[in-house]
């Protein structure tokens, strides 16, 4: 698939709701944050006026939301309103879209390893149970990300994980099998395995497909995670 304005994954049907839509862009060379959203917005079926767009910090604040347009320094999104399209940008960091579709919350998480050693995964949870969402009925996707293939850390970050999800690298220096260390932490705070999905992509040795910033430094491309109600 060749990255260009258009390409897009649809990730509706893993969700397997009528009504409810999820996309991944592929993104742009010249990418803008809030044309490319727009029109990527409306290419899966959902109103760009309606866009919260995040400037994210890599940090592990949650925001429930209720209205569109830009939020400061937060990494993970949620709202119930069919008035609200979700959207974060990611290259390399997981996009984890979430949907309980019961109390029709649904959410983006921004988490790349530092996120989620502060643990925003699981606050995402429990902030979707704040509103009445329940983990039994919850679905998580782990979107296109750098997989522990190519994920290569040194000793400062690897402190922040468990061994299990650690092998050994060069020197002192181990892969990170970020992708395993979120689905613990999804089961952990009570998401059943059979719900979690991994689209078990990995962004950094697939260059034909995706961004990477660990594969193109700075100059990387963004892609773009969108998700909401139609
Ligand atoms: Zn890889």
């Amino acid at each position: 698939m060749p990255v260009s304005n258009t390409s897009f994954l649809d990730l509706k049907s893993f969700f397997n709701h009528d009504n409810f839509r999820a996309g991944f862009f592929l993104g742009s060379s010249t990418y803008s944050c809030e044309k490319d959203r727009k029109q990527l917005a409306e290419q899966i079926g959902l109103n760009s006026e309606n866009l919260v767009i995040p400037k994210q910090a890599h940090g592990h604040k949650v925001q429930f939301c209720k209205a569109s347009g830009e939020l400061a320094d937060t990494d993970a999104i949620i709202s119930n309103s069919e008035n609200i399209v979700l959207s974060i940008q990611v290259a390399d960091c997981i996009p984890l879209f979430i949907l309980e579709k019961k109390s029709k919350i649904f959410g983006l998480v921004h988490a790349g390893w530092r996120g989620t050693a502060k643990r925003i995964v699981s606050k995402t949870i429990h902030e979707i149970n704040k509103h009445g969402g329940c983990q039994k009925d919850i679905m998580a996707l782990i979107g296109p990300s750098i997989k522990q293939c190519c994920f290569e850390i040194g000793p400062e970050v690897a402190d922040e994980f468990s061994n299990d999800f650690l092998v050994k690298g060069n020197g002192d220096r181990s892969f990170l099998d970020l992708q395993g260390v979120v689905k613990k932490e999804l089961m952990n705070a009570g998401i059943k395995i059979e719900n979690i999905i991994d689209l078990d992509e990995c962004t950094c040795c697939q260059p034909e497909k995706y961004y990477s910033y660990r594969r193109n430094g700075n100059r990387a491309g963004r892609m773009i995670a969108i998700c909401g109600w139609v």
